[in-house]
């Protein structure tokens, strides 16, 4: 599931929305192009005014302060900004770091660390550093932080008696110079291997921007994007590909003189979208990277174009619509959408229309993809699809109507579901069917036989049939594929359990009963290691809660769900010398307990 993504920074939970200041900011503007389009129709005096007005506005954006590398070694990035990764876009650089951890992180420009968070998911140990010029510096899954700042966040983290802090600063508590070492870089959080995630982001927006036209003078690439493969969508009951309604992939081959070719020629009748699977390439890597811009025409006429140059967190789960999403759950596959849905409100589209194409002429229909990176290194493919006339057939309309566009409700005997407007991508037929199942002794299995993805948290209600336990914090809504549970947990309330869940897919009500397993790892070197360690594991729900005291003294744990660690190295500032007795207490999202004892010497 986790295969090549390197972090899963994107989903920062702690990013405070505020997008409506965004306003102050025209995203199109930073368009050179749309912008003279737009000026060169607005009278001299006023287009100067207007273009004083721009610059000021586009002044966060434009890199004023040279950068500082912000590593000692050569840059190579293991991942690069707009990156598709599960349910978002890659919001920064990732930054190779040698396969170890430990590299000195610095400042890429002056400012001062306006932000330290601390989490064992996300950015792990994260750094944001604000700048003169309007911009935010972030640096994540960092190892450690230089020990005037390692002593900030402990003191804040024993105050407050939590691994996990957000610690907010003004600009006189910790200021930096361009090129000061702060932390050293890591592996933590949701990190799939050492490497340092970058951010630029506009300060007041906190939108995340390219930081990668910055990096010029220490990153190459002179290579440009590849093209995959095409995925054709015939729009249902109105288009029709190679006389089928399924949408259908075509591999991209070379032929015998070199040329990049589609496998099997296309024909086409009605109204059809397309998609395209496409990499970045960069020199001196074998890395995979995210394409910046994806421009298609048809007979020489722009039909789409979309550009990932700045995002906001809160647009950044549209990704499921810009790509197949079906495809990308069953094959970990990626095919963009070259058409827009009509629930899409991503930002980052730049075309009138909205990429569908109407075939209804018999000839050849010239298409011509224009694939762009950071640098601006371009890769086009030209190819035809053949205008045929075809029998176009009908939509199947089996289940429950749910325009996209509008609230909608489901209710049947057992099951609930409420999906408001601003969920669906688009129009969607709701088939669900209720089997007993011996999974599970508290609810059938309900599952929904179109797989889909929802853009909101949708409550669903369950009613549980065989209401057997007298503690319901012990019952949980859990997912189900291929026989496994994920755990999704939820409210219990009147024989019936309650859960926001983000996709459409088989779900029934299990309990948890099983406390949480603490293993206590290498217990004779604790004392030589100045380190106590231990794997804590749950079988269903999940460890909630963890917290280690010292005769009875809290004492920092921090937690690697990655490795199933927790480990408490000793402070020589905050804890005692010689023999203690430490109290472990593990919960689970079932309120499951684990509470031990060990005899501790320090
Ligand atoms: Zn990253």
């Amino acid at each position: 599931m986790r295969k090549n993504i390197h972090c899963h920074c994107g989903l920062d939970p702690q990013s405070p929305d505020k997008h409506l200041l965004f306003h102050e900011i025209p995203h199109q503007a930073r368009d050179d192009r749309e912008y003279f389009c737009m000026g060169s129709r607005v009278k001299r005096g006023m287009t100067l005014l207007f273009i004083i007005f721009l610059s000021l506005c586009s002044f966060n954006h434009s890199y004023s302060q040279e950068i500082v590398s912000p590593l000692n070694i050569p840059l190579f990035l293991s991942g690069n900004f707009g990156e598709l990764r599960s349910d978002h876009f890659h919001s920064g650089l990732d930054l190779k770091t040698q396969g170890v951890t430990g590299h000195a992180v610095k400042a890429v420009k002056a400012g001062f660390i306006s932000r330290i968070s601390v989490s064992p998911s996300g950015f792990g140990r994260a750094v944001y550093i604000d700048h003169p010029d309007g911009t935010t510096s972030v640096y994540g899954h960092l190892d450690r932080f230089v020990s005037k700042i390692e002593s900030v966040v402990r003191d804040s983290q024993y105050i407050k008696e939590s691994f996990s802090v957000n610690l907010v600063f003004s600009e006189f508590t910790l200021p930096i110079k361009q090129g000061e070492v702060f932390a050293y870089s890591g592996n933590t959080g949701g990190s799939g291997g050492p490497h340092l995630h970058f951010e630029l982001r506009d300060t007041k927006t906190e939108k995340p921007v390219d930081p990668l036209p910055a990096f010029r003078n220490h990153i190459n690439d002179t290579r440009p994007p590849e093209i995959r493969g095409l995925m054709f969508f015939p729009q249902l009951g109105r288009g029709v590909v190679n006389e089928s309604a399924d949408k259908q992939t075509v591999n991209i081959i070379k032929d015998q003189t070199g040329k990049f070719v589609l496998e099997k020629p296309v024909k086409a009748w009605g109204l059809i979208g397309i998609g395209v699977k496409a990499y970045d390439r960069m020199d001196a890597t074998t890395n995979i990277y995210g394409v910046k811009e994806i421009r298609l025409t048809v007979d020489n006429v722009e039909i789409f174009r979309s550009v990932i140059d700045i995002f906001s967190f809160d647009e950044s789960r549209y990704l499921n619509s810009f790509i197949d999403w079906e495809e990308w759950k069953t094959n970990q596959s990626f095919f963009m959408k070259s058409f827009i849905d009509p629930g899409n409100k991503l930002s980052i589209f730049r075309s009138y229309s909205n990429g569908l194409i109407s075939i209804q002429e018999t000839r050849n229909y010239k298409f011509e993809y224009s694939l762009k990176d950071s640098y601006g290194n371009t890769t086009t493919f030209a190819f035809n699809v053949a205008g045929e006339r075809q029998q176009v057939p009908e939509e199947k309309k089996e289940g429950v109507f749910f325009p996209f566009d509008r609230n909608n409700e489901y209710s049947n005997k057992g099951i609930s579901l409420s999906v408001p407007y601003g969920s669906l991508y688009n129009d969607f037929y709701l088939n669900v069917e209720a089997i007993p199942s011996g999974l599970s002794l508290f609810a059938p299995l309900y599952t929904f036989k179109n797989r889909t993805v929802l853009h909101n948290a949708c409550l669903l209600t369950l009613t549980i049939t065989n209401d057997l336990y007298h503690d319901k914090s012990k019952y949980g809504v859990v997912s189900v594929s291929k026989n496994k549970f994920s755990w999704l947990g939820g409210e219990y309330e009147a024989k019936k359990m309650k859960v926001r869940i983000r996709e459409l897919g088989q779900f029934t009500v299990a309990v948890d009963t099983v406390p949480p397993v603490v293993i206590p790892v290498n217990r004779a070197k604790w004392t030589i290691n100045q380190c106590i360690t231990f794997k804590i594991s749950d079988n269903l729900s999940g460890i909630s809660f963890y917290q280690g005291r010292l005769n009875s003294q809290f004492v920092l744990f921090e937690y690697d769900p990655k490795t199933n660690s927790l480990f408490c190295k000793y402070d020589a500032k905050r804890m005692k010398k010689g023999k203690q007795i430490l109290t472990l207490l593990v919960r689970d999202g079932a309120k499951n307990e684990t509470v031990e004892y060990y005899d501790v010497v320090f």
